[in-house]
């Protein structure tokens, strides 16, 4: 059965003691739900505090990207050595924030993917298109490139370390990705057009490992709309952005997926 992942990316949205409030809450509301992988990733300057809460929970540490090398004279950069110290279990590269707000490459990515699996960590892997590419008939080919070249190098036994979250850009709730107009989720049509295709990509690159790799869905996903998503077969979870930030709302998107799980 493949894993189902529901992770919380709280951005640059709380600062230490809403995240130490918001972290203690949560362990407690979640604590039953125990055939989901839960994890969240809070600003750095929380991660410490929040291992600390979540150590011996079933809510896992994550960070929201990190350095591609381990130490050196890299200013305001956070060593994934350091990550490992606070308790993070994972780490999400390339966002579409990253790579779209500060011109993080997919060759950058890579280096990231490599080192945070030669350090331990799992990695949340971010794609998605854009609206324009979606309109130009783009998406496959820009989704298929973001991942050959992120995942470059890695194995097929390191696969077993990944998440893939699909992330439509015009999906994310985020005004520095989406200045104007309207930002609304996925479709479920849409959504599992192309969670199909991330499935037989990654099953023809990697085999079995690859019909195994979580595939996270991202981009406005709400208490209201997350049934109807969890329930497309090629969607093993989801990547919160706004809607994790509630403990309340982003436990019962956990409850939701607990129930319907495939
Ligand atoms: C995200 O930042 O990964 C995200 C999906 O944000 P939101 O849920 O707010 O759209």
């Amino acid at each position: 059965m493949i894993k189902f992942v529901i992770g919380g990316n709280w951005k640059m949205k709380k600062g230490i003691a809403e995240s130490i409030q918001s972290a203690k809450k949560l362990v407690e509301i979640v604590k039953d739900y125990k055939n989901v992988e839960i994890f969240i990733s809070p600003s750095y300057t929380s991660l410490v505090d929040l291992g600390k809460i979540f150590n011996g929970t079933n809510v896992k540490l994550a960070a929201q990207n990190m350095s591609q090398f381990d130490s050196g004279a890299y200013t305001g950069e956070i060593s994934p050595i350091w990550l490992l110290e606070a308790g993070c279990k994972y780490v999400i590269l390339g966002h579409s924030e990253r790579r779209r707000i500060y011109n993080e490459s997919s060759e950058l990515i890579n280096l990231k993917v490599i080192k945070a699996l030669e350090k331990g960590l799992k990695v949340v892997l971010c794609i998605g298109e854009t609206a324009k590419e979606r309109i130009n008939g783009s998406k496959e080919k820009i989704n298929e490139d973001q991942l050959k070249i992120s995942l470059k190098e890695i194995s097929t036994n390191q696969m077993k370390d990944i998440i893939i979250a699909y992330e439509p850009v015009w999906a994310i709730n985020s005004r520095g990705l989406n200045p104007v107009g309207e930002i609304r989720p996925a479709t479920p049509q849409e959504a599992e057009e192309m969670h199909v295709f991330l499935r037989d990509w990654l099953t023809e690159n990697y085999g079995e490992i690859g019909k195994n790799i979580p595939i996270q869905y991202g981009g406005s996903v709400k208490p209201l709309n997350c049934e109807e998503l969890f329930k497309i077969k090629d969607i093993n979870g989801g990547l919160v952005g706004g809607a994790s930030l509630n403990p309340l709302n982003f436990s019962e998107i956990i409850g939701v997926a607990s129930k319907i799980i495939k």
